[in-house]
């Protein structure tokens, strides 16, 4: 049962992000849809097949560093100066899971500093404010970004923004340091026990702009063991408005997840209770963007580690 005042949190919350929205500064071009230069999303997942947002050109702002990308092993650079990561999640300030109509938010009372993200590549301390997950209509491919052009069938994205920059995540999501988000991948093994607790309240958010009260999860259990080894570079929100504020921090270690626990993501809706044409919510990633001279950086070294012993 949805208590109504979390529905009326959850609208007053809506409602601020649809008007500040509003005001996002005006693109001064328009930038064509780019087309897919990755076989992984090539002629899959035609046009007609994909979610109404992207039936039509978007604006991009700049359009100079957006997401997602393909991070290749070998280009990667290793920094030595990227610090270990530390999310201090309080699973209290777990509030609600709203299905948005493009992707399920489990969302994180933000109003102050009780969980956060700093360390790795970021100078100021990230409040958590939501995580959310893209996926595929099968095991094949989900996944937004992709390592050496391989994809897998779900990535989860934690996001935070900056509180000791900005008062509002409103403000945060247009400014050039506004954003960390966490990717990591799902790739399909045995079933996740941090997860199932999540799973199991899924249905009740089935279709579109349905929210239901979800408290005391914590995050840190969908975070790989080890999360200090991680991509990181500047990138974009992968979903309207594609503001260039984010700074992505992406693990090398994927978690795992069951084949059944992807199937109830597959069993959520893009449609509202509403609508006749029901539509189920798969393949709720967007296509990979142009590198542009931007560098990924990496915390580990990746050859370093499979060099063979020196004869002795
Ligand atoms: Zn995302």
């Amino acid at each position: 049962m949805v208590a109504l005042t979390v529905l009326a949190r959850h609208l007053q919350r809506h409602l601020v992000r649809q008007v500040r929205q509003v005001r996002l500064p005006v693109p001064q071009r328009s930038v064509p849809v780019r087309t897919c230069n990755l076989s992984a999303c090539s002629s899959r997942v035609v046009l007609s097949q994909m979610h109404p947002m992207w039936q039509e050109p978007l604006e991009v702002p700049g359009g100079e560093r957006q997401s997602p990308i393909d991070i290749s092993m070998r280009k990667s650079i290793f920094d030595p100066n990227l610090k270990p990561l530390v999310t201090q999640y309080d699973p209290r300030t777990c509030q609600q899971i709203w299905n948005n109509g493009y992707s399920f938010l489990v969302e994180y009372d933000d109003t102050t500093d009780k969980s956060t993200l700093r360390g790795g590549p970021l100078e100021d301390q990230f409040r958590l404010c939501q995580f959310h997950f893209h996926w595929g209509e099968n095991n094949s491919w989900g996944s937004e970004h992709t390592v050496d052009r391989q994809l897998y069938p779900a990535e989860l994205h934690l996001v935070h923004w900056n509180a000791d920059k900005y008062a509002l995540f409103e403000e945060a999501v247009v400014e050039e340091n506004g954003l960390a988000v966490i990717g990591v991948f799902l790739k399909v093994g045995k079933t996740h026990e941090g997860l199932q607790k999540l799973v199991d309240a899924l249905p009740a958010v089935r279709h579109k702009d349905s929210v239901v009260e979800f408290t005391k999860f914590d995050p840190s259990c969908l975070l790989p063991e080890s999360i200090n080894e991680y991509w990181t570079y500047a990138g974009s929100l992968t979903t309207p408005p594609l503001t260039e504020a984010v700074t992505w921090i992406i693990m090398k270690q994927p978690i795992e997840v069951s084949h059944d626990q992807l199937a109830v993501f597959r069993s959520l809706l893009f449609t509202s209770a509403e609508e006749e044409a029901q539509k189920s919510m798969v393949n709720n990633f967007r296509v990979q963007q142009p590198l542009k001279g931007r560098t990924v950086r990496s915390s580990f070294t990746p050859f370093l580690q499979n060099v063979p012993p020196a004869d002795p």
